[in-house]
């Protein structure tokens, strides 16, 4: 059996780790923090929007990403909320919608009216929007939980603290460590998250709101 040794416990090294044990290998992850918690991966929004993300992102984030909602739903059933995306912006940034569906695709302009029935309490807020109806949705937190859950009970075995590893234990190391890692092929992309609790709007699914200094999503 190949013994592999996967570093790293974000969301690339157990959606990893999930594909190689699923495939017979014996893996180990070794993390550096004391838990799954606290990395990007942790703090993510969980969109899974490859042609959103088009906009700014090369081809390959839209070949690889739209299929990631099915495999969340095999891997973890029940866990990915399949609701679309919704583009909105301000009347007076109507311009964005046009900029943004040029440089993006799979996705159909809404009216008001069209906006309010996909989410009433954004009625008669926006009078244009687009529509992504193949993007999903997830709570990263609740995936990355249960996808650890589910590794341990497929045999992969967690180290956490982990320092150095003796590598000569492995036949193949797979470093998934992130921005810890970062090189040319991989750059850091700040983001900031807000936990909003209200009982006065409820949405459906993610909500981007573009506008030329300050775009949003929630
Ligand atoms: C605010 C925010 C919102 C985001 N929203 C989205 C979104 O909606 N949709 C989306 O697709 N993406 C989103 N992203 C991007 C996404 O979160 C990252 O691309 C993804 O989480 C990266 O996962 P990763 O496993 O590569 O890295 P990480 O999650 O950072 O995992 C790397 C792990 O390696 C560990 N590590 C580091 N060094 C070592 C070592 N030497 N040995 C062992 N372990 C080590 C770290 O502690 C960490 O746990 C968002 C990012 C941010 C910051």
């Amino acid at each position: 059996m190949r013994r592999v040794l996967v570093k790293g416990a974000g969301v690339a090294g157990l959606t990893v780790a999930h594909e190689l044990a699923a495939r017979g290998a014996s893996v180990t992850v070794a993390e550096i923090r004391s838990q799954i918690g606290g990395n990007a991966s942790w703090l993510a929004g969980g969109m899974l929007a490859p042609w959103c993300e088009r906009e700014s992102a090369e081809e390959a984030v839209v070949t690889l990403g739209k299929v990631s909602a099915d495999w969340w739903e095999r891997t973890l059933p029940g866990l990915v909320t399949r609701a679309g995306t919704l583009v909105v912006a301000h009347a007076r940034d109507a311009f964005e919608l046009a900029r943004f569906s040029a440089r993006t695709r799979n996705c159909e302009p809404l009216d008001e009216k069209a906006i309010a029935a996909l989410e009433p309490d954004l009625a008669g807020r926006f009078r244009q929007g687009l529509f992504f109806a193949g993007e999903a949705h997830l709570d990263p937190r609740r995936v990355l939980e249960a996808l650890a859950g589910k590794l341990r009970a497929m045999g992969v075995v967690f180290l956490f603290e982990a320092g150095e590893v003796a590598l000569s234990d492995f036949d193949q190391v797979i470093d998934c460590t992130g921005i810890a890692r970062a090189d040319d092929d991989l750059r850091g992309v700040r983001g900031e998250m807000l936990l909003l609790h209200t009982r006065e709007v409820s949405l459906a699914r993610p909500v981007r709101l573009l506008h030329p200094r300050h775009p949003i999503y929630v």
